[in-house]
């Protein structure tokens, strides 16, 4: 089958966050099953660095202006990058400056990268001829499918869904400037709200609409968790056309045995010397107490409001008067809750160690060197750090909600609980903390973790499955 998947990340090229480690796993997971996969990415600084000599196929002039198209196969997959230095040749986060502000020509830059994906898809390239099915993610892929539509193209379209809550909304007035017909701007179609909205584009116009988790599809289907558009979205799973498929995880990047990033390396079977090993440089590295009983419990995240960092700050003080409780903490993001957290971190010197900032080989070692995973988001479409988590014998304690409540079983491979408040949290961390002072029993559930299966297979298999439908 010729699959063209079109998104704005993919790991290791560009990564803000879980887009781009699916991204960079699904595509090539496929491949590997034989089908003849490529993917449609915008050439930024960090894609441009790894693939400087990516050869240009293409030069044409587009409503967003001049751009070149190159194409590269990358370890099996071909990519199509394109290369638009006034709209992507910006460094850093690809959506928004050091301020966090969006940048103000985002409508261009993501319905150009619609535009090729759709383009590609309908046979742009010669060589390669039509896809079967186009495959986009998330809003900065959305619109991909309406421009499919608008064309007519027989290509069949499938969309995932991410994370419904960053909708990719513009001023009604780009519509003609994008492209596409007035009439497309249409509560059936890709109006939202008085706005135009890529997301919804991709909702609306794909024959089919996946999501990352089983429980979150069923959640945006109903007004809490819809964003606004549950309506449309329990339309489709009346009509059988919305489907949660679990999110895999990587074990080439992800596995304590293998990861270049660690130093002492370790499986299910021999875990616990190498693990306390990893645990003492961590320690180290944050500044805390080089303690081995110590419960070290970290946090991996984006900070913001959606991954429950306050019910985490709240939580603090009384988890570290409940033992000898540790945290070290991996994040960037809303300035609040960074200083939150650089206010505990001098509060509780030897206790709390903070590191703001993006930093991947950090993020494996602390997998690797960490006792407790927290993930106490209010809402999680899957989820991928529990995953890593429980690779690395690092249990979770997450909130009982989309691919979280999916992926972790309480009691078994890691602490659930149920309400977003830091009371139910405390209570999951004290069953955390009796278990770990049985060590038998702690590392009983260390190697059932280690032990799941969260490989890529099984969600390629749902993937083509849906493809072949
Ligand atoms: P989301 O996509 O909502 O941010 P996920 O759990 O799906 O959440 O994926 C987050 C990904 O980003 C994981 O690979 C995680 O390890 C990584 N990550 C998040 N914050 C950081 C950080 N500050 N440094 C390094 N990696 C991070």
């Amino acid at each position: 089958m010729n699959i063209l998947h079109v998104a704005s990340e993919c790991y290791p090229l560009i990564k803000t966050g879980g887009l781009a480690d699916v991204v960079g796993a699904l595509p090539w997971a496929q491949a590997q099953a034989g089908h003849d996969v490529r993917l449609v990415l915008p050439y930024y600084p960090s894609v441009a660095e790894q693939l400087p000599d990516a050869p240009i196929i293409r030069e044409l002039s587009t409503f967003a202006g001049g751009v070149a198209l190159r194409s590269v196969d990358y370890h099996g997959v071909r990519l199509y990058l394109i290369d638009a230095h006034h709209l992507f040749a910006r460094k850093g986060n690809p959506y928004h400056d050091a301020n966090y502000h969006d940048y103000a020509d985002n409508v261009y830059r993501f319905a150009l990268l619609g535009w090729f994906g759709a383009a590609l898809a309908a046979g742009m390239d010669e060589w390669w001829g039509c896809a079967d099915v186009l495959h986009a993610h998330d809003w900065q892929a959305g619109l991909a499918c309406a421009y499919l539509a608008h064309w007519q193209s027989p290509v069949k379209r499938i969309f995932t869904i991410h994370n419904l809550a960053y909708q990719g909304l513009f001023d009604a007035a780009h519509v003609p400037e994008l492209a596409l017909p007035w009439r497309m701007f249409d509560v059936h179609g890709l109006e939202f709200n008085g706005q135009l909205s890529m997301l919804k584009a991709g909702l609306y116009y794909a024959d089919e609409i996946t999501t990352v988790s089983p429980s979150y599809a069923q959640e945006i289907t109903h007004i809490e968790g819809g964003c606004g558009l549950h309506g449309l979205l329990a339309e489709r799973a009346g009509q059988h056309r919305l489907h949660g498929i679990l999110n895999g995880i990587d074990p080439g990047i992800w596995s304590p045995e293998h990861d270049p990033a660690i130093t002492h390396h370790y499986n299910a079977r021999q875990l616990v010397a190498n693990k306390r090993a990893n645990k003492l440089e961590l320690q180290r590295f944050f500044g805390l107490e080089e303690d081995k009983n110590a419960l070290l419990m970290i946090l991996v995240s984006r900070l913001t409001e959606q991954k429950g960092i306050d019910l985490l700050l709240a939580a603090l003080p009384t988890m570290l008067d409940m033992g000898n409780t540790q945290f070290a903490i991996l994040g960037s993001g809303e300035p609040a809750l960074s200083e939150a957290f650089e206010g505990a971190a001098a509060a509780h010197p030897g206790r709390i160690g903070v590191y703001i900032g993006y930093d991947e080989a950090l993020s494996h070692r602390m997998m690797a060197g960490g006792d407790l995973i927290a993930v106490p988001s209010r809402f999680e479409p899957c989820g991928l750090t529990q995953l890593y988590g429980m690779a690395y014998g690092t249990l979770p304690l997450v909130r009982r909600i989309g691919g979280l409540g999916d992926s972790v079983l309480d009691g078994r491979t890691g602490f659930v609980f149920d309400q977003a408040t830091s009371s139910d949290l405390v209570d999951a961390y004290q069953r955390a903390v009796d278990i770990w002072l049985q060590p038998r029993k702690w590392q009983t559930m260390q190697r059932r973790a280690m032990g799941e299966d969260f490989g890529w297979h099984k969600a390629a298999q749902q993937y083509l499955a849906l493809y072949e439908k």
